[in-house]
């Protein structure tokens, strides 16, 4: 790419909203390939229209991030187009919020099944590549619920403070090649609280809401971090709407 010496492949999961959609958008605004995986592919194709028509490299795949070998076939197409793949963010993520006592246990399982699991999937196809390759960067997108529990969150800040630790392993575990980065968002704009079946937390989640801050603004710490020269790890990032308490 003409437009950006250091033009990374890029694999955002989730990218069909929220976080993962504009974290695409600025990334390929930036001249990086992205290769967007979630899946809602209607969307995924839309977005991908979007970012060519701006004058940006995009492709989209079917990915569910819960199914091991769903991970493994789209990074290892991604490495097949490209010759490798530099950056994995792991994005896909859901928050289904809820007391423990409302025991929506099969929520539960979920989350653990897409935060914790799908983040691990992410890991096991991507590490060999970068290994093999030299180096690349993991991005792990994680929350303010990785340092804090409210009530309603005890299993959500469970997958959150595992993404952080696990993302936190693997920059202890691996050479300096390979950069991790946590990602930590306060509340920002996105689709990600519609999926609240629980009434209490729903009630609960809008009035801790009403600050919000546009998808952009992660977007921007992903940029910032990946854009770090090889010998720079930004570890982690936290970003809040200013009005977050
Ligand atoms: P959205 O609900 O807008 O986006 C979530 C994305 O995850 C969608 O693209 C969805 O795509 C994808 N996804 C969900 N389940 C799966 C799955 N099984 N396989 C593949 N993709 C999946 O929410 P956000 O953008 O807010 O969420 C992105 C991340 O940011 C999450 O990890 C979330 O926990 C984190 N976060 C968000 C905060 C916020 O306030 N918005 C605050 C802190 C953290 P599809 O349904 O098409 O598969």
């Amino acid at each position: 790419n003409t437009r950006n010496s250091t033009a990374k492949i890029v694999l955002v999961t989730g990218a069909s909203s929220g976080i993962g959609e504009a974290t695409a958008v600025r990334l390929a605004a930036e001249g990086h390939h992205v290769a967007l995986g979630a899946r809602r592919t209607d969307r995924l194709q839309a977005l991908v229209e979007k970012i060519r028509a701006d004058g940006g490299r995009a492709s989209a795949h079917r990915l569910d991030v819960t199914v091991r070998d769903d991970v493994h076939a789209v990074v290892d197409h991604v490495v097949e187009e490209h010759g490798r793949i530099d950056v994995m963010v792991n994005n896909a993520g859901i928050m289904p919020l809820s007391r423990l006592d409302a025991l929506l246990v099969d929520e539960w399982d979920r989350m653990i099944e897409v935060n914790v699991k799908g983040l691990l999937h992410g890991i096991a196809a991507v590490l060999p590549h970068l290994q093999r390759q030299g180096g690349g960067h993991v991005v792990t997108v994680a929350s303010v619920g990785a340092h804090e529990v409210v009530p309603t969150s005890a299993v959500y800040s469970a997958t959150k403070f595992a993404a952080w630790a696990i993302t936190e392993g693997l920059r202890l575990e691996s050479d300096p090649s390979i950069r991790a980065t946590t990602i930590t968002p306060g509340v920002v704009e996105s689709e990600l609280a519609q999926h609240i079946s629980d009434p209490l937390a729903r009630d609960a989640m809008q009035t801790y809401r009403r600050n919000v801050i546009p998808a952009d603004a992660i977007a921007r710490a992903i940029s910032f971090a990946i854009g770090q020269p090889a010998d720079v790890d930004v570890n982690e990032i936290i970003v809040r709407p200013a009005a977050q308490r």
